[in-house]
C-alpha cells in the first residue's frame, strides 16, 4: 500500500534499532509514495523504513519449521520400521575428534 498522504520530512513512528523504541522518525526517502528509509530523530541514525515492526523475538527456531515441512512430505513411516540406520549410527560413526595439548597421554577409546 502507497502512503500517498506522507511526504518527505514527514513525522512518522517507527522502531529504531538503534534506540530499540518505537520512535519518531523523519521520511528520509520515498519510492513511488512508500517510505524506504527513515531517520531517527532521537539518535538521528538512518534505517529502512520498518513500519513499526522490529524488536519482537526471531520466529521460534526456524530450522524447526523447515524440519516439519520436510516431515510433512516424507512417506509416513509404521512405528514398527526401526529408523534409517544412518541417523541411529551417526554419533558412532563421526566420534568427536579429541585435541589433546599433553602429549603421551592415551585417547580415550583407542588401544
Ligand atoms: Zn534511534
Amino acid at each position: 500500500m502507497a502512503d500517498f498522504d506522507k511526504r518527505l520530512g514527514d513525522l512518522i513512528d517507527d522502531y529504531c534499532p538503534r534506540c530499540r523504541l518505537l520512535l519518531n522518525h523523519a521520511i528520509a526517502s520515498m519510492v513511488e509514495g512508500n517510505v524506504v528509509k527513515v531517520i531517527c530523530q532521537t539518535c538521528f541514525s538512518e534505517h529502512p523504513y520498518r513500519r513499526g515492526e522490529g524488536g519482537k523475538k526471531k520466529l521460534p527456531n526456524p530450522r524447526a519449521t523447515l524440519f516439519d515441512q520436510v516431515m510433512a512430505n516424507m512417506p509416513a513411516l509404521s512405528p514398527q520400521d526401526p529408523p534409517p540406520a544412518a541417523t541411529q549410527k551417526k554419533r558412532t560413526a563421526n566420534p568427536a575428534r579429541y585435541i589433546s595439548r599433553h602429549k603421551g597421554k592415551p585417547i580415550r577409546g583407542k588401544s
